[in-house]
């Protein structure tokens, strides 16, 4: 097989401040992408995508030394400005061509032997395959934990999300295009494609430590993502304001009733005291309810700004 009629493989890598690992991560992506032409997977005209997401070192005269050294297989795509993680993916998902893209991050620390058989899902129908990591023994304690109770915490706030999968997926051509009519600007990506629907599986590696450089995301940038996937996907947290009016509502009602009670049928009403207890409890739930009540039609507004697609065609027959 000659792979001229195979599908194109793009590797979209977001890159920033990654000038210890570019040449290695070119080594090893081109390397496999290589092996998987010879193989006839995938297309001669497959490549690596590397989006540089506003670096401060000399990650862009990297990729300008690898693209000249590969020009069959590097590609650059540099951004103005450092616009944040999930900005720079979704930039190469909209702008890199070919049949199907695979995001991976440009240290490695997922286990690129696995793409051959996210491609391999592909051609068994699935238009996306979400990499998941089967241990987190590469992480600390204190990461392992609060990933999992922050997984915990979106389900139960009712967004939907891979467990252990971050941003290494395989995505058709088809599915991109839908993702595409998710015009939002607060981007969470591991929680929107999952809404895109279509036929969708998992495959599964261990998660290896950075091979060189340091993280890009210190705490502060993870808790704001963390925020952003709760903030982005669930009306819920407003909901429950609505919820606790309510709780209180009743609350002050009861403590009225009792209060009234104590005062007309008992000798130990202090005068005064009823005036001052029922309308504290009856005032303190009414702007719990009346917060609530704005607090649905905010989310209301906000779902509606969002314009996202309420269905997505997969067939016509
Ligand atoms: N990254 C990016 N823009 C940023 C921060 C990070 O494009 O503002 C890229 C980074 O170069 C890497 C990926 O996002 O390819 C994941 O970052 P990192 O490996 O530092 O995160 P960690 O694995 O520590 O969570
Ligand atoms: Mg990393």
């Amino acid at each position: 097989m000659t792979g001229c009629h195979a599908m194109i493989l793009n590797l979209v890598v977001p890159c920033y401040n990654e000038e210890d690992v570019l040449p290695e991560t070119t080594k090893r992506l081109a390397g496999l992408l290589d092996r998987m032409v010879q193989s006839g997977s995938v297309s001669s005209q497959s490549g690596i995508y590397y989006i540089d997401d506003g670096s401060r070192d000399r990650t862009w005269e990297i990729v300008s030394g690898l693209r000249a050294a590969r020009p069959d297989r590097v590609h650059g795509i540099k951004l103005s400005r450092n616009c944040g993680h999930q900005a720079a993916l979704l930039a190469g998902l909209r702008t890199v061509p070919g049949d199907i893209l695979i995001s991976v991050d440009a240290d490695l620390q997922d286990d690129i032997e696995v793409i051959p058989s996210m491609v391999e899902e592909f051609t068994l129908g699935n238009d996306i395959v979400y990499g998941v990591r089967s241990g987190r023994k590469s992480d600390t304690f204190f990461k392992r934990h609060t990933a999992r109770g922050y997984y915990r915490l979106l389900s139960t706030l009712g967004v939907n999300i891979v467990l252990d999968h971050a941003d290494f997926r395989l995505m058709s051509r088809r599915a991109l295009t839908a993702l595409e009519r998710y015009p939002e600007v607060n981007i969470f990506l591991r929680a929107m494609v999952p809404l895109l629907g279509f036929k969708t599986t998992s495959v599964y590696y261990d998660r290896s430590p950075r091979f060189a450089g340091v993280s890009k995301y210190p705490l502060g940038r993870m808790i704001s993502l963390a925020l952003d996937g709760i903030t982005s996907f669930s009306m819920r947290p407003l909901r429950l304001i609505a919820y606790a009016g309510g709780a209180m509502s009743l609350l002050s009602f009861l403590i009225g009733a009792w209060a009234l009670y104590v005062v007309l049928f008992t000798h130990r009403g202090v005068p005064g005291w009823a005036s001052i207890v029922v309308p504290i409890a009856f005032v303190g739930g009414l702007q719990l309810a009346s917060l609530g009540v704005i607090g649905e039609y905010i989310g209301k507004i906000y779902m509606e700004v969002k314009r996202r697609p309420l269905f997505e065609i997969e067939e016509i027959d």
